[in-house]
């Protein structure tokens, strides 16, 4: 058999008249039906000279026709590159410019913008909206259903998805064939998941949660998808009654216990509520478990490796870890400085290897070589460590970590602290420039509602709670915290806001 990963995860489902994806509005469509819109936009891409290795960029809304684009550009051998519906015109040149893409998709609102880039550029640009209307299924519209996939192997390239690129240029991930069926397909087994399983989808679909880990694995269980256009806790509270898994960001479970009805009842049809992309507060675990009776299960991921560690479906799944390695997923921690092994308890990088490790940054040789070990291990930039039991542990990014007099500062220790005091909703802590200690470590602290608790409090509160060198050096109250559509704070954001804090100026 092909290794092309739609006949991994769909083969045989043109017969399949099961439920694959039901809308918003209630319109429904089949594995057959899918398999059948996507045949039609396979053989349209063939028809204009798509095939292997080209690739075929996606700037558009949730819709079933987006998914069946991209399955489209799977069959036909291409390469998919879905791009985050908020980048700017200008942040969408880049990507357009460096990837090259042989058609690009977008919203009709944007066609105008994505015309001027790809006169510059080069690319055929073809229209999708959200309701799956547009130029492309038109086109595609007279074309046959019946398609055979391009064979590809493990190592052809099946997508690349631009990392959120926080600091410097954004780098686009390879991603195989034979990374994103793996993943899936481990993540079946793992999981439990099952025909029998209907998913609240709720994710967007241009990012390795909703597209690779949400709809992967739906469909290589044949299970059924309730896709909501964006996140509505209401509605997914009434949705429960009838569906087994929800697979959110943690902010979906912060909003979630914000409703009064949400309880035991509410979740009695459900079997499995997984969380990821941002890390999960011990907290919300705790607090989910009490009213509902699941404990959520946390894993542990990133667009260069899909899904690297999960708690167990069966057995304990840890407040505040991201549980174990994934089968056939090497992981280990190590000084970020040497590439030492570090023992069990100790802190450092966190480094992975198996085959769902991406193939290397697009046109970015140098940028690869950098981030894998010479035994090929990549260097998630992620610090972690990993207990006695297996189970691991994330402290935060990399450069997240705060030098300050020479001291190392693990931001979540002290966010821990902060978020314990009475009155304090959220924190999020940054180093920042300080002329004496390098960096000075800095809390942003959202209060709660109705809360006035101030910089002295908190301050008071962890003076006998943290090693002096830990306990920021100021606290500044902000809003809320910036946080991108994955729910992941920006500390860049809040670093650029208060740089000049400990110079007299912000
Ligand atoms: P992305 O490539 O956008 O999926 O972002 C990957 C990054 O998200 C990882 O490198 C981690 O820093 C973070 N992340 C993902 N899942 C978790 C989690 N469960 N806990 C903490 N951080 C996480």
């Amino acid at each position: 058999m092909s290794s092309n990963l739609y006949d991994r995860l769909l083969a045989g489902a043109d017969s399949d008249q099961s439920i694959c994806i039901e809308k918003d509005d209630g319109a429904a469509l089949s594995y057959a039906e899918l398999a059948a819109l996507s045949g039609r936009f396979a053989n349209f891409l063939a028809g204009i000279g798509v095939g292997p290795n080209h690739r075929v960029a996606a700037k558009v809304e949730k819709s079933v026709e987006a998914v069946a684009l991209y399955l489209a550009t799977l069959r036909a051998g291409a390469v998919y590159l879905p791009l985050n519906t908020a980048y700017t015109p200008a942040e969408t040149e880049y990507f357009i410019r460096d990837a090259q893409p042989t058609l690009i998709v977008c919203d009709p609102r944007e066609e105008a913008d994505l015309r001027a880039i790809a006169a510059k550029a080069g690319g055929r640009v073809e229209t999708l909206d959200q309701c799956g209307k547009g130029s492309l299924v038109q086109a595609a519209a007279d074309f046959p259903a019946r398609f055979d996939s391009i064979a590809r192997t493990n190592d052809d390239l099946a997508a690349i998805l631009y990392t959120s690129g926080t600091t410097g240029r954004s780098k686009g991930a390879m991603l195989t064939h034979g990374n994103l069926s793996s993943n899936a397909l481990t993540l079946v087994q793992e999981w439990r998941y099952s025909s029998k399983d209907v998913l609240i989808h709720a994710l967007p679909i241009y990012h390795v949660h909703g597209l690779f880990v949400a709809c992967n694995v739906s469909f290589a269980a044949r299970a059924r998808i309730l896709f909501m256009q964006k996140f509505d806790a209401e509605r997914i509270l009434a949705t429960m009654g009838r569906s087994t898994v929800l697979m959110g960001v943690p902010t979906f479970y912060v909003r979630l216990l914000e409703s009064p009805d949400l309880n035991e009842r509410s979740t009695a049809n459900m079997r499995l509520f997984v969380a990821g992309s941002a890390p999960l507060l011990a907290e919300t675990h705790r607090t989910w478990k009490q009213r509902t009776a699941h404990a959520i299960l946390e894993r542990y991921g990133m667009t260069e490796t899909g899904m690297i560690a999960s708690n167990p479906y069966e057995g304990p799944r840890i407040a505040g870890s991201v549980g174990r390695p994934l089968p056939a997923v090497e992981v280990r921690v190590t000084d970020p400085e040497t590439g030492a092994m570090l023992p069990v308890g100790e802190v450092g990088m966190i480094e992975v290897k198996g085959p769902n490790v991406f193939a290397g940054y697009w046109n970015m040789p140098d940028k690869t070589a950098a981030e894998f070990r010479a035994d090929g291990f990549f260097i998630t930039g992620d610090l972690g460590k990993l207990d006695a039991n297996g189970y691991l542990h994330i402290v935060g990014r990399g450069k997240d970590l705060i030098i300050t007099g020479g001291f190392n500062v693990y931001p979540k220790e002290i966010e821990t602290e902060i978020d314990a005091i009475a009155g304090v909703s959220e924190s999020a802590v940054v180093g920042l420039p300080h002329a004496d200690f390098g960096e000075g470590v800095t809390a942003a602290v959202v209060r709660s509602p109705g809360s006035s608790v101030d910089e002295r409090a908190i301050l008071a509160a962890l003076s006998g709670r943290l090693a002096k060198f830990k306990q920021p050096k100021r606290v500044v109250f902000v809003e809320g915290l910036p946080r991108n559509a994955m729910g992941k704070v920006q500390k860049n954001v809040l670093r650029e806001r208060f740089a000049d804090l400990y110079f007299g100026r912000a």
